[in-house]
């Protein structure tokens, strides 16, 4: 048995076919007792282990998951990013005003709002507020971007479906003006005949963001 000492490996020159070059010169094996060899082999070991054997002793701090054992008791971290969502008031009015600003921001055209304009009001009103999940890659840009903090992401994080046409969201369930009109009508009877009820999108993959679906009018997005 020989056991190579690390520390003993130098750089040095040498003169190889009439030229000077670098070389790494590595010290013959030493020769040790098996007892020796056995016992480095078991520390070594150890040391690999020891993160994994301190958890034996609190294992309230381990990480791992037994997931789908657990999936009732499951909470994700808070800053774990799953679904994007519409941000309410206390009142129930969506905050988000379709200006928009998101989907500029969206590297990838993963966000497409479209709004109408209240002629008696000449406000925004938002139709469908599209989330395409299947291209998002989760950076967050459109929740920094945000300037008046319309959209947050939750972490309700089993998302996974067979068929790639669900994955394309329409976060609102009702269209309609935002919270500034909404949420300053005292009447909820009133407030709602402003809403309408919203559908979720079925229908075929859309091939590119350029054509988006949930649009009423089938014009491109
Ligand atoms: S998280 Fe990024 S990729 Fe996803 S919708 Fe927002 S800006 Fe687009
Ligand atoms: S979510 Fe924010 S940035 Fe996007 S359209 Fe609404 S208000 Fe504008």
């Amino acid at each position: 048995m020989g056991l190579v000492n690390l520390r003993k490996i130098r750089r040095a020159k040498q003169e190889i076919g009439g030229r000077e070059v670098a070389v790494v010169i590595s010290p013959r094996p030493e020769q040790t007792r098996l007892g020796t060899t056995v016992w480095q082999t078991f520390k070594s070991l150890l040391t690999g282990m020891k993160i994994t054997i301190s958890y034996l002793f609190r294992p309230s701090t381990v990480v791992t998951q037994q997931y789908p054992e657990n999936r009732e008791t499951l909470q994700m971290f808070d800053r774990y990013r799953a679904q994007l969502k519409l941000v309410y008031d206390e009142a129930g009015g969506r905050l988000c005003n379709c200006c928009q600003i998101c989907e500029n921001a969206c590297p990838n055209q993963s966000i497409k709002i479209e709004w109408t304009k209240n002629p008696d009001t000449k406000k925004k009103e938002l139709e469908r507020w599209i989330w395409r999940m299947d291209s998002c890659t989760f950076c967050n840009a459109c929740v920094q971007a945000c300037p008046s903090n319309s959209i947050t992401f939750g972490n309700e994080f089993e998302s996974a479906v067979y068929d790639r046409r669900l994955l394309v969201y329409t976060l609102n369930d009702k269209a309609g003006p935002d919270a500034k009109v909404w949420s300053a009508i005292e009447d909820p009877a009133e407030r709602e005949k402003l809403m309408r009820k919203m559908d979720r999108y079925s229908g075929p993959i859309p091939l590119s963001g350029t054509s988006l679906p949930g649009n009423p009018s089938g014009k491109e997005g």
